[in-house]
C-alpha cells in the first residue's frame, strides 16, 4: 500500500465524512499522483483543490509535511512512528492510522467511533487526552500486531456502521458478547451526551471596489483562519458601528484605499464550523492614489471572468453569486 495515498485519505478524513472526501480525495490524486508532485506544487493550487473541502489547515500543513518528506527523507514517508509525529499536521490519529496501515504497527487508532464503541464496551465515559490515555492502553492489549492496520480499521468501521451514535445494531455486532452496556441494558446511557453550545454569530462587510472592470482580492495570512484563501476586503462590524462605517475602516485599515460611493448589493449567510456570519456585501469605487502595499503579491485586481482562479471560503463564493445576480445594476 502507497503510504502518500493513505496518509492523504487519513488528512482529509479528519472532520468529515467518507462522502464528502471521495471527489476530492480522486481529484487530488489525479492531479498530484505522487508525493513529488503534491512537494512540487504550490499553495495556490493545492488550496484551489482543496476549495469547498474545509479546515484548509490541513491542506497547508499536508503540502509542508510533504516537501519536508522530500527534503529530510528522500521523498519516502517515514515509517518511524517519532519521525512522523513530528511532520506539520501530524497528531495522535494520524500517526496510528497511517503508520498501522502503512507499515504494519501495533498502534491502536483512537477517534470518534472507537471512543463511542469503547464507551460502551467499557461502560465507561471517556474524554480529553487521560481519557484518550486509557482508552490506548486498553487497546494495546486488543491490538493484532499481525495486522493492526485491519485492526484499527475494524474498531472504527464497527463504531461508524454498528456502534452508530443514535440507534446501535446491537442484534448484528460481533463483540455483543464483550459488551458490558448490551450485557447490563444501558446501551442508551454510554457515551453521556455534552449539551451542544449554539454558535455564535456575527457580522461583516466586505467592498466589491472597482477599478477598470476588476474588482480587488487580498490573500488571507496563512496563520489566520482560511490562511492562505483569497477574500474581499473588509471585516467583523464592531459594536455600535454602522455597515457604511465598518467598510470604510476595515477598507482603510486593510488596503489603505478611501472607500466612496459605497452602495448596498445584499447580505448572505454562511455558517462555518465553529460559528455563523452574515456577510454584508457592497460594491464601491475608491479615491485617492493607489497606496503601494495594494500592488504588493497578496493582492490581486481581478475580473469576474478569473474568480475560478483563485481558492475562496464558501462565504466568499456567495458573495459572488449575489454579484452575479446584480450584475446588471452594477456600475461599471
Ligand atoms: Fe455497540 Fe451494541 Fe455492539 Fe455494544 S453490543 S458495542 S452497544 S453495537
Amino acid at each position: 500500500m502507497d503510504p502518500y495515498r493513505i496518509w492523504l485519505s487519513e488528512v482529509m478524513l479528519q472532520q468529515t465524512q467518507v462522502q464528502s472526501v471521495i471527489p476530492y480525495y480522486s481529484r487530488w490524486l489525479k492531479k498530484f499522483p505522487t508525493l513529488m508532485s503534491v512537494a512540487a506544487t504550490n499553495e495556490d493550487t493545492a488550496l484551489k483543490l482543496w476549495e469547498g473541502f474545509g479546515y484548509y489547515s490541513r491542506c497547508r500543513n499536508f503540502l509542508r509535511a510533504c516537501r519536508i518528506v522530500v527534503d529530510q527523507y528522500g521523498g519516502r514517508v517515514p515509517d518511524d512512528p517519532i519521525m512522523f509525529r513530528m511532520l506539520p499536521g501530524v497528531g495522535d490519529y494520524t500517526a496510528a492510522a497511517v503508520m498501522s496501515i502503512a507499515f504494519g504497527r501495533a498502534i491502536p487508532v483512537v477517534d470518534g467511533n472507537v471512543r463511542r464503541l469503547m464507551a460502551r464496551i467499557l461502560t465507561r465515559d471517556i474524554w480529553g487526552s487521560k481519557g484518550d490515555r486509557y482508552l490506548r492502553s486498553w487497546l494495546r492489549e486488543w491490538i493484532d500486531p499481525r495486522r493492526p492496520g485491519d485492526f484499527n480499521q475494524a474498531m472504527m468501521e464497527l463504531g461508524s456502521l454498528v456502534c452508530r451514535p443514535r440507534d446501535p445494531n446491537c442484534p448484528v455486532c460481533p463483540v455483543r458478547s464483550h459488551c458490558r452496556a448490551y450485557a447490563t441494558g444501558r446501551v442508551g446511557s454510554f457515551p453521556k451526551r455534552k449539551a451542544r453550545r449554539a454558535l455564535p454569530s456575527r457580522e461583516a462587510v466586505v467592498g466589491i471596489i472597482r477599478r477598470r472592470g476588476k474588482f480587488l482580492i487580498q490573500r488571507r495570512p496563512p496563520e489566520a483562519f482560511l490562511g492562505g484563501l483569497w477574500e474581499l476586503p473588509g471585516g467583523k462590524l464592531e459594536d455600535g458601528e454602522s455597515r457604511d462605517q465598518c467598510l470604510r475602516r476595515e477598507v482603510k485599515e486593510e488596503t489603505g484605499l478611501e472607500v466612496r460611493d459605497a452602495r448596498y448589493l445584499g447580505s448572505i449567510q454562511h455558517t462555518y464550523s465553529h460559528f455563523r456570519v452574515t456577510i454584508h456585501a457592497f460594491d464601491c469605487r475608491y479615491g485617492g492614489a493607489m497606496p503601494r502595499r495594494v500592488r504588493v503579491d497578496n493582492r490581486r485586481w481581478i475580473t469576474i471572468k478569473q474568480v475560478p482562479r483563485y481558492a475562496f471560503p464558501r462565504g466568499t463564493h456567495k458573495v459572488f453569486d449575489l454579484v452575479a445576480n446584480h450584475r446588471g445594476r452594477i456600475r461599471r
